[in-house]
């Protein structure tokens, strides 16, 4: 039991805000700290922690509470559990009596396991550093890999002894159950009944949760005997899932945050000497290749990843599938290649940090970058080849998550590669459809369809009102989350008004496009009059609403399919700017990826729509007044109406002002 007041103590010495920083990367704004929600799924951040008022609260999946909720939620603790975690962060002590063995496997299964692993750590640990035989040959094997004192300190190395069940005996003496020792996979069960163990005469690395509690191990061989396996790993455990662990993030996670960048190895060797070296962001995916949860892992901490390969072929190959997956998840990924022949650990052991430092600055390169250069050289002239290289490369910005990134990426391979933007975009386009079709076909991600009711249906469109519905629709999801500056944008399209505004005024006014769209649309109480753009419209208010502007993938993965279908196409033909607007304003372009058409092709889009509602609500007016019954007063004030849209109808035309607004 922890004394009542010692929990006080420790609950008013936490900060939320630090407390949820060690897990979670925050950023400053206003006076509220936000970041991505380690409790659900998002790419966009809606976990907002609140200082002043001591609490986190997430928007996406409405997790919400105190620094020990957040620990007793992230850790999966009990409430005394989380209440030590802070009281060690915080260094106050905890007084209360020693546990047994048999009192801490009594606490629950994983605790136990935990525990026992925790034993088995310190037990190689200590035979490391203090036994004779361990000195001799594991300790002198880690010196001669030249891993200093505080090296093995800080990763808790260790040596397992040349015995069938050395670390077996010495835990079942100290108390600790048979079954956690088979279940942690320190030890294998015999048919006789008997232990052995399963690290024998192997140099170790302890593997570490988020936490920093051990949860399985590696083992290496000392020797270059070829036929045994060079490294033996524990099996996955209740406490050890392979996919979600990454080795060194214990240790690196706060040099992650620091830097913004994490580096991503191959194994143990590579992250202690690099580690050693002074380069402490750096983290492994040893034991498993690169999945997802570990890329999420990261994404807490970062959103830029740089992964270290060696230049062989197996390296450059995982390279590119590592690429694909951390573009996918919407994280900037970063490359460097290794001399052949090298890699991280023998590197970074040959070279000082300053020259490990500058060439890991020299060498890395973005994916894009990264993968032209390779494959150019394999390709030569040979321009089959060639198409080849540029497939590969749309192939990875078709992965990437929001249309204005992919457009960032287009560019670039654009300038490189000396390709056409409005190729490449088609490309991707072609490439975003095929994916979209094939994973419906293959029912992923389509949840149950709504139908849409009956009586929605009738509604008739006017083809032209459809097309400026549609445009904006677009713009909304391919650009919403740009910044923009709409009165910049007026002026450049000869908006008088704005222009003489602008010489008084001296505060510029960037906006989200997602926000000047529904801002102006709202204001004039404007609706779509198609029903599919209707519902994907007002999903946008509702985000609007609460602050947050949806995602693409929002709609792409919308439960509706004629709005996942309109989404997709809308997503995938970037090009089709109004054809008025070109028109007018001579405007000879194909691609969007010029930010000033965008900003202007948002604010005649508005204009446009408001125009053609403006014009059926003066022909119905019309309509109205010319009915026999209505009286001599009404139709008055159908017609104060019906000349207040006029002026309001002309200004629109003439000026794109801001005259609606105002
Ligand atoms: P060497 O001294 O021969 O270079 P090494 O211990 O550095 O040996 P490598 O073969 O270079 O090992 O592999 C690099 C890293 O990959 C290792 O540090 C280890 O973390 C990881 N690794 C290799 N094989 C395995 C394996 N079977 N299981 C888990 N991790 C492995
Ligand atoms: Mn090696």
């Amino acid at each position: 039991m922890i004394p009542k007041q010692t929990v006080q103590e420790v609950l008013e010495a936490s900060r939320v805000e630090e407390v949820v920083g060690e897990f979670v990367h925050l950023k400053k704004r206003g006076v509220n700290q936000i970041g991505l929600c380690p409790f659900h799924n998002e790419k966009t951040p809606s976990f907002i922690v609140s200082p002043a008022k001591g609490i986190f609260k997430c928007f996406g999946c409405g997790e919400a509470g105190s620094s020990v909720d957040f620990v007793m939620k992230h850790e999966h603790y009990t409430f005394p559990q989380a209440v030590k975690w802070l009281a060690q962060k915080y260094h106050i002590e905890i007084e209360e009596e020693e546990q047994t063995p048999e009192q801490v496997q009594a606490e629950n299964e994983r605790e136990s396991l935990f525990a026992v692993t925790q034993f088995a750590a310190k037990f190689f640990f200590d035979y490391l550093t203090t036994n004779e035989r361990g000195k001799a040959i594991g300790l002198s094997y880690f010196n001669e890999r030249g891993f200093a004192t505080h090296t093995i300190e800080k990763f808790q190395l260790g040596y397992s002894p040349e015995a069938w069940d050395a670390l077996s005996n010495a835990a079942i003496e100290a108390g600790y159950n048979k079954d956690y020792l088979v279940k942690t996979g320190l030890a294998i069960l015999k048919d006789n009944g008997n232990l052995y163990d399963r690290f024998r005469n192997r140099v170790i690395f302890p593997i570490q949760n988020v936490s920093g509690r051990v949860i399985g191990f590696g083992g290496r061989i000392l020797t270059s005997d070829k036929k045994q396996a060079k490294y033996v790993n524990s099996p996955e455990s209740p406490i050890y899932d392979k996919s979600n662990v990454l080795f060194g993030l214990f240790t690196a996670k706060s040099d992650i945050i620091k830097k913004d960048n994490c580096f991503l190895v191959e194994g143990y060797t590579d992250v202690i000497s690099f580690a050693q070296s002074g380069i402490e962001n750096v983290v492994s995916s040893s034991g498993t290749s690169l999945t997802t949860g570990q890329i999420k892992l990261i994404r807490r901490y970062t959103q830029n990843i740089t992964i270290l390969f060696d230049g062989d072929a197996a390296g450059i190959k995982a390279s590119f599938r590592g690429i694909n997956m951390i573009v996918e998840e919407g994280l900037n990924v970063r490359v460097v290649l290794f001399p052949d022949g090298e890699d991280p650990d023998s590197y970074a052991r040959s070279h000082n940090a300053e020259e490990l430092n500058e060439f890991l600055e020299k060498y890395s390169q973005d994916f894009i970058h990264f993968k032209a250069d390779l494959l150019s050289k394999e390709a030569g002239k040979d321009p089959v080849k060639r198409a080849g290289v540029v497939r590969e490369i749309v192939q990875t910005i078709a992965l990437v998550p929001e249309q204005l990134n992919r457009l960032y990426f287009i560019r670039e391979t654009s300038e490189l590669l000396d390709i056409k933007e409005e190729i490449l975009v088609n490309e991707v386009a072609k490439m975003l459809r095929n994916k979209y079709y094939k994973d419906q076909k293959k029912g992923e991600y389509i949840p149950e369809p709504t139908q849409i009711k009956a009586e929605q249906q009738i509604i008739k469109v006017d083809e032209g009102d459809l097309f400026q519905e549609k445009e904006l629709i677009r713009l909304l999801l391919n650009y919403g989350n740009l910044d923009f500056n709409p009165a910049d944008a007026r002026i450049t399209m000869g908006d008088e008004e704005e222009k003489a505004n602008a010489e008084e005024e001296t505060e510029e006014e960037q906006l989200k496009v997602a926000i000047f769209i529904l801002e102006e649309l709202l204001s004039d109480d404007l609706q779509m009059n198609d029903t599919v753009l209707q519902i994907i419209f007002d999903e946008y208010r509702q985000a609007y609403e609460q602050d947050t502007i949806p995602s693409e993938q929002f709609f792409v993965n919308h439960p509706e399919e004629s709005v996942r279908k309109i989404t997709v196409d809308l997503l995938t033909q970037p090009h089709t700017l109004s054809p008025n607007w070109l028109e007018k304003h001579k405007i000879i372009t194909t691609i969007e990826t010029h930010f000033e058409v965008i900003a202007r092709a948002c604010i005649s889009s508005v204009y446009s729509l408001k125009v053609r509602k403006i014009s059926s609500m003066k022909k119905e007016l019309l309509q109205k007044m010319s009915q026999e019954e209505v009286s001599d007063e009404s139709r008055e004030q159908i017609l104060i109406q019906y000349r207040q849209l006029d002026i309001l109808q002309n200004k629109l035309n003439n000026g794109l002002g801001r005259i609606v607004t105002a």
